[in-house]
C-alpha cells in the first residue's frame, strides 16, 4: 500500500550533481534544513568535465566563503593529488586546437598553421583539471549528506505547487517503480539544479527563450578507454608536441568539417569523447586519419554505450521561476561544450543563490532577483555571441583562432578582476558594455566572410589592446601562448 510522509524544509534543491551538492554543503553548514532530492544515485555518469581558471577560482572563493576547505582542495591539480588522490581526475595546462582535413592527416608546414596552444596555468602544480564526475559529483554529495541535507537519492518530483505565498510543496515519489512510497515536502525555497532536466521550468510550464540564441549544435559522447594520445602521435611524426605544454594535458579540440571533437584524459584510463555539430551528429571520425589513429584501440566503456543527443542542445530559461523558486544557470541554461564555460557558470550561480538565499531578506529581494538576472542575461548572450562566431569560423582556421582570442581576452579581463579584489556582476566580463561592443562588432566582422579581410586580425588586436594584459593575437607567438593565464 502507497505510504506518504510529510516533511518540512527550509530549502529544497533538485539535482544532486555538483552544483546542487555543493549548494546543500553550504546550506546546511549554514543551519538550514535541507532536503537534496536526485532521481539517481551516485556514483553516476555525468558529462561536462573540462574546469577553467574561471571555475577554479570560483571553487576556491566558495570553499574559503562558505569554510569548505574540500573545495579548495580540488581547485587545483597539485592540491587535489595531494588531498584526494582518490578521485580520478585529469590535468589540464590549457587549451588546445588541431584543424583536420578529410581523408589526410593531421599536419602542418609551419608552426601554428593549423593548430593553437592556449595555457591557462603556468605549471602542473597550479594546473586546472578535468574532473572525472562520478567521482567528484559523489565526493560532493557526501559533503552535503556530512553537513546535514537530507539525501533524497532515487526520487522523482511528481508536482511542484505553491499553496502559500511562501511555501512551495513538491509531491515525490521514489524512481524505482517497484517502491510505492511518496513524500510530500514543503519548502520556503526551492532550487533548481536539474542540469539539463530543468525540472523547474519545465513542470511550471515556463517559456523557453531558445529562439533568442544563435548557437545551434547536436552532441554525441562516451567514456572511452584505450585513446591514444594526440602527443606521441605528434612526436613521431616530428611535430612538435609539447610546447608550451603536453597536449593531452589540455582540453584537446579537434576540429572536423561538420564540427568539432573533444578529449579529456583523465588519470584513471578513461578518456571523454564526443563530438558537436551544428547537425544531428553520431560520433564518427572515419574521415580523418589521424582520429583514427588515436581511437583504434579505444572502446566504449561508459555510460554504457554512446550517447547522441538528438535534438538541439541548447535550452534557455529565466532562472527566476518565483520569489522563492530559483534555477542555477546550468538549469536555465544548455548553450555548448565549446570555451567549457558550464562548471564556472554553475559555481557563480552557486554563490549568487547562496547568498540570495542566507540573506532571505525580504524587502531586498526583488533587487536581488533582478540582479541575478541580469547577470545571467549578460552572460547567456556574451557566450552564445562568442560560440556562434566560433561555429561559423570553424573550417577557417585562422578566423576560427581569432574567434577564440575574443574567448579568452573575455575569460582572462575576468579573472583579472577577481584577483584586483573586484566582485564583478557578470562572468567573462560581460558586465563591462564596451567589451561586450568590441565582441559584437568583431563578431559581425568574423560571421561575414566578405569581411574576414587580411587587416582583421590587426584591426582587432588594436581595439582589444585595453583588454589585452596577456599578449594575445601576437603573430610573433605561432599560436602558442603559454603565458595567459593570471597568476593563482
Ligand atoms: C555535451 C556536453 C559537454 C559539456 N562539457 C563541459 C565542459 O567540458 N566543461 C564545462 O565546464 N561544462 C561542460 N558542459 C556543461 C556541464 O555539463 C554542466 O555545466 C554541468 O553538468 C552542470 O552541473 P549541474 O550540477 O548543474 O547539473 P548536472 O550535472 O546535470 O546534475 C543534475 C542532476 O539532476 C538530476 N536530475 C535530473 N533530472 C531530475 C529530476 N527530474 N528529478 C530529480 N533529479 C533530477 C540528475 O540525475 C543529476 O544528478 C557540457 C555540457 C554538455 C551537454
Amino acid at each position: 500500500m502507497k505510504q506518504t510522509s510529510c516533511r518540512s524544509f527550509d530549502a529544497a534543491i533538485i539535482g544532486s550533481g555538483f552544483a546542487g551538492s555543493i549548494l546543500a554543503g553550504i546550506l546546511s553548514r549554514h543551519g538550514m534544513r535541507v532536503a537534496l532530492i536526485d532521481v539517481a544515485r551516485h556514483p553516476r555518469f555525468a558529462i561536462g568535465e573540462s574546469s577553467t581558471p574561471i571555475a577554479d577560482m570560483l571553487l576556491r572563493r566558495l570553499g574559503e566563503r562558505y569554510a569548505m576547505s574540500e573545495l579548495v582542495a580540488l581547485s587545483t591539480w597539485g592540491f587535489w593529488q595531494q588531498s584526494h588522490p582518490e578521485l580520478a581526475g585529469g590535468r589540464k595546462r590549457g587549451f588546445t586546437y588541431f584543424q583536420h582535413h578529410a581523408d589526410e592527416p593531421f599536419s602542418e608546414q609551419r608552426v601554428g598553421e593549423n593548430s593553437l596552444w592556449v595555457a591557462a596555468s603556468k605549471s602542473d602544480d597550479v594546473a586546472d583539471t578535468h574532473w572525472y564526475r562520478p567521482d567528484v559529483d559523489q565526493f560532493l554529495f557526501q559533503l552535503a549528506v556530512d553537513a546535514g541535507a537530507t539525501d533524497l537519492s532515487g526520487h522523482v518530483v511528481e508536482s511542484i505547487e505553491q499553496p502559500t505565498g511562501q511555501t512551495t510543496r513538491l509531491q515525490c515519489s521514489r524512481s524505482d517503480a517497484t517502491h510505492p512510497d511518496a513524500i510530500t515536502l514543503n519548502a520556503d525555497w526551492l532550487i533548481d539544479a536539474s542540469g539539463q532536466s530543468g525540472v523547474l521550468a519545465r513542470m511550471r510550464g515556463c517559456q523557453d527563450q531558445v529562439a533568442e540564441l544563435k548557437t545551434k549544435s547536436f552532441a554525441s559522447f562516451a567514456h572511452f578507454r584505450g585513446v591514444r594520445r594526440m602527443s606521441d602521435w605528434l612526436e613521431t611524426r616530428g611535430i612538435e608536441s609539447s610546447i608550451p605544454f603536453d597536449a593531452d594535458d589540455a582540453a584537446q579540440h579537434h576540429l572536423l568539417s561538420n564540427g568539432w571533437m573533444w578529449m579529456l584524459r583523465m588519470n584513471n584510463g578513461i578518456t571523454s569523447v564526443g563530438m558537436t555539430s551544428p547537425a544531428p551528429v553520431s560520433l564518427d571520425w572515419s574521415s580523418y586519419p589521424t582520429i583514427c589513429d588515436l581511437m583504434s584501440d579505444a572502446v566504449p566503456v561508459e555510460p554504457p554505450g554512446v550517447v547522441s543527443t538528438g535534438r538541439r542542445l541548447q535550452r534557455y530559461f529565466d532562472p527566476v521561476v518565483g520569489d522563492r523558486q530559483l534555477m542555477l544557470p546550468t538549469a536555465a541554461l544548455t548553450l555548448d561544450p565549446l570555451h567549457s564555460t558550464g562548471i564556472a557558470h554553475a559555481l557563480a550561480g552557486v554563490d549568487r543563490v547562496a547568498r540570495i538565499v542566507m540573506e532571505a531578506n525580504d524587502s531586498a529581494r526583488s533587487e536581488q532577483l533582478k540582479a541575478y538576472r541580469v547577470s545571467f542575461r549578460q552572460e547567456v548572450q556574451l557566450l552564445d555571441r562568442l560560440v556562434a562566431t566560433a561555429y561559423a569560423t570553424m573550417s577557417d582556421f585562422p578566423c576560427f583562432t581569432i574567434a577564440c582570442m575574443l574567448y579568452f581576452a573575455a575569460a582572462i579581463r575576468c579573472e583579472e578582476r577577481y584577483q584586483q579584489g573586484e566582485d564583478p556582476e557578470a562572468l567573462w566580463n560581460a558586465d563591462d558594455a564596451e567589451f561586450v561592443r568590441l565582441v559584437d562588432w568583431a563578431s559581425q566582422e568574423l560571421m561575414d566572410v566578405r569581411k574576414r579581410g587580411s587587416s582583421l586580425d590587426q584591426r582587432l588586436r588594436e581595439q582589444l589592446k585595453p583588454w589585452n594584459s596577456a599578449g594575445l593575437m601576437d603573430p610573433a607567438v605561432h599560436n602558442r601562448y603559454a603565458y595567459t593565464a593570471a597568476t593563482k
